[in-house]
């Protein structure tokens, strides 16, 4: 019997990320060279999410941690135990260097407890300005963890840069002649799309629950006023009150999914949406 050392199984180095347009992001730059495991699974709602003890196995596996910063919930909540438990881990904060927002999002802390509103809101993934910053970030991690193969990393980022701009460009060819107008999302994921276009982003929800029925009125006649024909959904949060919210401003509803891995794809559906 021989032994299977690391190189003859090809076992392959493990990097984690929290949702899956980070995977989309980490894979088009790390290559073959590290896997990337998404922790949050797909249509699984990244503000409440507990990990399995499965997904512990995977992360411990990790030597580098690429988390989305901000205060997503899940992270709020887990990572500090992420890092405990892992002293050797490396963990990167892949939205450094872009610009937060705050009160633009708040979220349930952990079983009922709601944060103040003026949180680092987390879906910095929404705008393509954005995303490529968080292009480069992954870059500068991958490239600090396998130094030998920077110049791999860098002509992938490169190539990830090019695709984020030109998804840019259809992004602000359709969103730009909309400046100033308003549409409403049930959970507010779009709010860094929304400022890079000069778009107003009402949000349904009420400190990530559902509204009284005063509440929502008082939403609906907002949304009125701002002449939202547009209402988002995200496939993860449950859609009842904005049925009732679009019936009543006899708008439409969209189903979006910004957790999608096909990040390009999505964000130019949500700009068509908009736009339409
Ligand atoms: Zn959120």
């Amino acid at each position: 019997m021989t032994s299977c050392s690391t190189d003859s199984c090809n076992e392959r180095r493990v990097v984690s990320v929290t949702i899956m347009p980070q995977k989309y992001l980490a894979e088009q730059i790390a290559g073959n060279r590290f896997d990337i495991n998404c922790v949050v699974p797909p249509n699984s709602n990244p503000e409440a999410f507990d990990p399995t003890p499965m997904q512990f196995v995977e992360i411990d596996r990790s030597e580098a941690y690429l988390c989305v910063g901000g205060m997503l919930g899940f992270e709020v909540t887990w990572m500090e135990r992420i890092a405990r438990n892992n002293p050797d881990m490396k963990i990167y904060d892949t939205s450094r260097g872009i610009d937060m927002l705050t009160s633009t999002h708040c979220h349930e802390h952990n079983k009922g407890e709601m944060h103040e509103c003026n949180v680092l809101d987390p879906h910095t993934w929404s705008s393509p300005r954005n995303v490529r910053i968080m292009a480069y970030n992954i870059c500068r991690a991958l490239t600090e963890l396998d130094n030998e193969y920077a110049d791999y990393y860098k002509e992938n980022c490169d190539r990830l840069v090019q695709r984020i701009d030109s998804v840019e460009a259809v992004v602000s060819s359709l969103l730009e002649p909309c400046r100033g107008t308003a549409f409403a999302i049930y959970h507010p994921s779009l709010s860094y799309l929304a400022r890079d276009y000069g778009l107003s982003q009402l949000c349904i929800e009420d400190m990530g629950k559902e509204n009284s029925v005063l509440a929502l009125r008082n939403r609906v006649d907002e949304a009125q006023n701002s002449g939202v024909k547009v209402v988002f959904i995200q496939q993860e949060f449950n859609p009842r009150q904005v049925e009732t919210f679009a019936r009543e401003l006899d708008a439409e509803v969209i189903t979006i999914n910004p957790l999608n891995y096909d990040w390009a794809a999505e964000i130019i559906n949500i700009a068509h949406a908009i736009a339409r």
